[in-house]
């Protein structure tokens, strides 16, 4: 149920948002969802059109989910996106190392559009 909390603290945040500026409604949200952050973009739209009912300003939005790029930075000098079938590991396609994750950890908001 990942998924399920972050849409929902997602969705909060968002209304939050829109309720500060007096929105009528949200007509849709943007997120950004990272190749490392464990959520499945799938369950996520799931999750929010689940959700999205249960309040006046949320029942038509509309999510746009953009993949973010995993990158990593390897000791062995490698720099760029990781061995992707390894995924969620940080694993460098040069040596096979586990390397420190650079990008692609973030789950953010990038845009919404609001109903004023
Ligand atoms: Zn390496």
């Amino acid at each position: 149920m990942h998924e399920y909390a972050m849409t929902k603290a997602l969705l909060e945040a968002a209304l939050k948002e829109a309720r500060k500026r007096n929105a009528k409604k949200i007509n849709s949200v943007e997120l950004e969802i990272g190749d490392f952050t464990l959520l499945n973009p799938d369950q996520v739209k799931t999750c929010f059109d689940a959700i999205k009912g249960e309040f006046d300003e949320t029942v038509d939005a509309k999510l746009i989910i953009k993949r973010a790029k995993g990158m990593i930075k390897c000791c062995c000098g490698y720099d760029g996106m990781p061995d992707m079938d390894q995924l969620p590991l940080p694993i460098c396609p040069d040596c096979g190392c586990i390397a420190e994750v650079i990008g692609g950890k973030e789950c953010t908001i990038r845009r919404m559009r609001l109903e004023l």
